[in-house]
This record gives C-alpha cells, structure tokens and sequence, in this order.
C-alpha cells in the first residue's frame, strides 16, 4: 500500500516492521480488549476448553479488532491515522524539525538502506 503525503513524498507500507508506521488501539477499546484476551483466550486456555493453535489466532484477531494502522512521512512529519469510519486523516506537525521517530520502538540501525519502491496500492489521503 501506498500513501501519497501532502508534501509529495510516498509513504510505503509494502512489508513488515517499519519504523514509521503503528497500530493505535483507542482508549474506549483498551480494557475491553484486555477482558476480551482474558475471558476468550486465557480462561478458555487454562480450563482446557481451547486449543492452543486457536488460542494463538484468537489473541491475535482480539488484538488487531480494534487497531487502526498509522504512519508517518519520513520526508515532512505529517501523521496520517484511519480514524474509526476507516477515512485517512492527516496530522501536521507543529514545528518545523520534527520528531521523525515517534511511531519508532527501537533505536535505528547503525546503517539503514531505503527499501525499493515496488508498485502497488495508492491510497489517496483524507480531507
Ligand atoms: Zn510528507
């Protein structure tokens, strides 16, 4: 998938484990995902009701239910989130540096090489 930024830039969601893009679950969801983990998966488990293989894709689906993908453009800043209808919204930083890791969860390679950018899906952005 793709992402054409406002700023001209392409943001390219082709693979897994990009430092610029994230999953949001919305605090109204946080606890009822925690319950739903627990009552749906680990009681099930520890009672012997649920297979271990099922438990697996059952936690995964009870997370990623209520997560909505974000990214950020590596060229400007600019935050686009799907908000809960699913529409693509964009967030503009405030400032003229700014932060180019905040949807990153370690610290970057000592070296990094830009992936290609292979055609594929181009998503236009929201209003
Ligand atoms: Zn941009």
């Amino acid at each position: 998938m793709k992402i054409g930024c406002h700023c001209g830039a392409v943001i390219v969601d082709q693979t897994d484990d990009l430092p610029f893009k994230g999953h949001l679950i919305p605090d109204q969801e946080w606890f009822a995902t925690y319950d739903a983990i627990d009552d749906q998966v680990i009681n099930p488990i520890a009672d012997g009701r649920l297979r271990r293989e099922v438990a697996y894709r059952l936690a995964r689906t009870i997370i990623s239910r209520p997560a909505r993908e974000m990214w950020q453009c590596t060229a400007c800043g600019r935050l686009y989130i799907d908000d809960f209808r699913g529409r693509l919204r964009c967030f503009l930083p405030e400032h003229e540096n700014p932060d180019f890791e905040v949807l990153r969860s370690r610290a970057k390679p000592a070296e990094q090489v830009a992936p290609p950018e292979p055609a594929g899906e181009k998503r236009s952005q929201g209003s």
